[in-house]
Order: C-alpha cells, then structure tokens, then sequence
C-alpha cells in the first residue's frame, strides 16, 4: 500500500527540519510522496526535490498561502507549484514583506512591555524570508526572556496577548488565482481546524480543486464529514500531518498517510489542466 504526506513545513518557513532532514524522515517511514508547503514561500523546493530523489520519492512542490473569504480565515495550499513562476514569486515576496514588518511590530510592542528583543535577533534566529510568531517565541527563550515557548506564546504572542500582531491574510480568491496561473492544484487545508465550512461553496465557485480531510488535528468523524463534502463539490481530497519538525513537541510527520491513490488523481487533474492551458486557442471550445 502506497501512501503520501501532502502538507509539511521546513525552516524555509516555520519548521525546524531541514528539507534533507524531512526528506529522510519520510524515507524511513515508507513514504512513496511528499509535498512541501511552507508558509508563503517555495525556496525549499529546490533541495526537497533533490533529497526526495535521492531517497526514490515523488516530490511535490507547493506552499501554504494565508488568506481570508468574507472575514473566515482560510490557509490554501497550492501543490505541484511551478516554484520558478515569476508571478508567484513576486506575490509571495510582498507576503514575505508583510511577515518581515509584523515581527518588526511584534519585537516594538514587546520593547514597550519592558521586554528587550530585538527584531534583527528574530531575523538572525529564524535566517529565512518567512519568518512568524513560532521565530519570535524561539528568540525570546534564546535570549532567556521567558523559560520555553509555551511561556512565550500564553505572555505575549497568543491572539489578544499584548505582543500579538494579526497575519495579513490575501483574499482566498485572488490565492486560488495566483496558484493556478503558477500551475498549481488549490487545496482548502485543514478545514475542520479552521472551521471554514460556509466558505467552500464560494471557493469552489472560485476554482478551488480540493479539500484537506486528512490532517493530524482532523478526527475520524471530521475526515468523514470533509470525505462526503469533497464528493458532494467534485473536489480532490488530500491529507497531510502538517509537521513542523520539533517546534510542536514530536514530529507529525507518519501520523497521517494518504492512500496513494489519491495522488494519482490530483496528477491526472493537473496533467489534464496543464493540456487544457496549452492547446491552441482556435481549438478551445470547439
Ligand atoms: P503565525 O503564522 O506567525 O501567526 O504563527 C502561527 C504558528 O504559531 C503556528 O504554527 C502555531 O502552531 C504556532 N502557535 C500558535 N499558538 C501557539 C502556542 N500557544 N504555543 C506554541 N505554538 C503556537
Ligand atoms: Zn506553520
Ligand atoms: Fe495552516
Ligand atoms: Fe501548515
């Protein structure tokens, strides 16, 4: 029995592995894909791909987009990504921006509590383009600020807590946009988690091809429940652990494998789309 993990993170975003390192793990567990998705950004697909081969796994290229419909927070993951796409590069690279000013805000309310961090000390910590909040909890135990990250999180970086900056999110419409014109699949992520229900009828209307009913914080009812509402739509189902290494306690990743065989459809709607995009226009339609 083949099956994939279609949701994972690295230290290109918010993960602690490297891609080597998430590469191998998924080696040993018997792993026939992967799918990187870190954080708005798709620099470690380059190495995933060559670790992924080494290892003799299928590797997809993807990213995990932060983005909103009707005020309901939605993260999208956009799988087989052309990560050279420039418009997809120069979108992410505003995100990037966005990420980098809300630390530099999170580091300035923390200096107004008292609390000495500098926003260099997280850029320095986290040495990637997409940093977040795990990087600002990471650099105040570093700097022995606070005793661990969950100190970290519950004084300050928690919603509502007083270093607590909001994500910008994009509309989820313009990221279904984005992942497509970069010939990507556009995968509502965890939505039990997020409790986006109400949204997908919009997003569907919109293009969106899958739904995430396999994922570490998805009981069994949910995955049932999400299994039904992807036939009910037509939308592809995916499923992933959504690890980020041991920033959370044990690595997630094997806690959630996807019958291959769902892979295979997902490649059979790119391949049919990317056949789709190339035809000449005068035999479109006809
Ligand atoms: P951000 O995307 O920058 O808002 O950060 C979100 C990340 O912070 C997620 O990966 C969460 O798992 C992590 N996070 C949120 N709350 C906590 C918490 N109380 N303790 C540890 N990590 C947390
Ligand atoms: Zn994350
Ligand atoms: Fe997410
Ligand atoms: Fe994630």
């Amino acid at each position: 029995m083949k099956f994939a993990d279609l949701h994972l993170h690295t230290f290109f975003s918010d993960g602690t592995f490297s891609p080597e390192e998430l590469a191998g793990h998924g080696a040993r567990l018997g792993f026939s894909a992967l799918a990187l998705t870190d954080h708005d950004t798709v620099e470690g697909c380059a190495r995933m791909a060559a670790a992924c081969a080494e290892a003799d796994m299928e590797f997809i290229p993807g990213a995990e987009l932060t983005a909103e419909h009707r005020g309901t927070e939605v993260h999208l993951l956009g799988l087989f990504l052309d990560a050279q796409n420039e418009k997809l590069r120069s979108e992410i690279a505003v995100f990037q921006a966005v990420r980098q000013d809300r630390i530099r805000e999170m580091a300035a309310r923390l200096n107004e509590l008292g609390v000495p961090l500098e926003a260099e000390s997280v850029f320095a910590l986290a040495n990637c383009r997409s940093p977040g909040r795990p990087h600002v909890a990471r650099a105040l135990v570093k700097a022995g600020l606070v005793r661990n990250l969950d100190e970290a999180f519950e004084r300050f970086l928690k919603k509502n807590r007083p270093a607590w900056v909001p994500k910008a999110r994009m509309s989820a419409l313009e990221g279904i946009e984005i992942i497509h014109q970069a010939g990507g699949l556009a995968v509502m992520a965890h939505p039990g988690l997020n409790r986006t229900d109400a949204v997908i009828p919009d997003l569907v209307e919109a293009g969106l091809d899958g739904l995430e009913c396999f994922h570490t914080k998805h009981s069994t009812a949910m995955a049932e429940r999400y299994l039904q509402i992807a036939d009910q739509f037509h939308l592809l189902v995916t499923g992933g652990s959504d690890c980020h290494g041991f920033s959370k306690g044990k690595p997630l990743i094997g806690t959630v494998k996807l019958p291959y065989a769902h892979v295979d459809k997902l490649k059979a709607t790119r391949t049919s789309r990317v056949a789709a995009n190339s035809k000449p226009l005068q035999s479109q339609g006809s």
